[in-house]
């Protein structure tokens, strides 16, 4: 299968809930280090609603993502969640209406979705937060759209440029958000928000 049925897309988030859940400890500890350690608990807070919200039988390839993005803005506290909410909101918009989700439809929601949290939250790459990933993943799915590399095959570059990106945050002192107040204590760990976006595309690893 080249192109995510929406089947493949409620499977993604899925796996993006139980991994999150399974390194929520890991988050928190994070968010202790650079923040104020709330983060995995809104993160979970925030999944548990959409795992109730989300259809066994979703309509479009954007259905999942509009449930994903509706438990963030509306049950999740901290800056990070109505931020994940826009992100996730771009993706259900550019599946809305369609049967799957190419390379190209990625690629937009990915360009989108980064534009607009860099618009809500006024932070660039090298800022250290969740940009940091996604700005590189959305990157490496617009090559891939370039490439006509088919939809799940272009996720691995995505997951694997967020990863990097997160990890590059660990040598970053941050300009946004909480971090910003501790500087240089913040180094040598890297960012909560980027780490959660590189686990979500990495989530799609095992989708076939
Ligand atoms: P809070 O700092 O309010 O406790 P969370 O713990 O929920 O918020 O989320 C922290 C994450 O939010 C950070 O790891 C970072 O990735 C992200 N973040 C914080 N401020 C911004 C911002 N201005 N722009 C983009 N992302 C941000
Ligand atoms: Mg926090």
């Amino acid at each position: 299968m080249n192109d995510l049925e929406p089947q493949a897309v409620l499977s993604w988030i899925e796996r993006f809930i139980i991994r999150i859940d399974d390194r929520v400890q890991e988050l928190t500890e994070l968010d202790r280090h650079s923040g104020d350690g709330d983060f995995g608990t809104n993160m979970v807070t925030a999944l548990t609603r959409a795992k109730a919200k989300l259809s066994p039988a979703p309509a479009d390839a954007g259905a999942p993502f509009s449930s994903l993005s509706t438990a963030f803005l509306e049950h999740s506290g901290g800056t990070s969640g109505p931020l994940f909410g826009m992100w996730f909101r771009e993706f259900a918009l550019a599946g809305q209406g369609s049967p799957v989700f190419t390379t190209a439809l990625l690629a937009d929601a990915a360009r989108n979705g980064v534009a607009t949290v860099r618009r809500l939250g006024s932070a660039s790459v090298g800022d250290r937060t969740m940009v940091d990933a996604m700005a590189p993943a959305a990157d490496a799915l617009a090559e891939a759209a370039g490439n006509d590399v088919p939809a799940v095959a272009a996720l691995r570059p995505a997951a694997e440029a967020a990863r990097a990106g997160a990890d590059s945050t660990s040598s970053i002192t941050a300009r946004r958000g909480r971090a910003s107040y501790v500087g240089e204590a913040a180094l040598g760990a890297p960012d909560p928000g980027a780490v959660a976006v590189a686990l979500f595309f990495e989530s799609a690893d095992e989708l076939q």
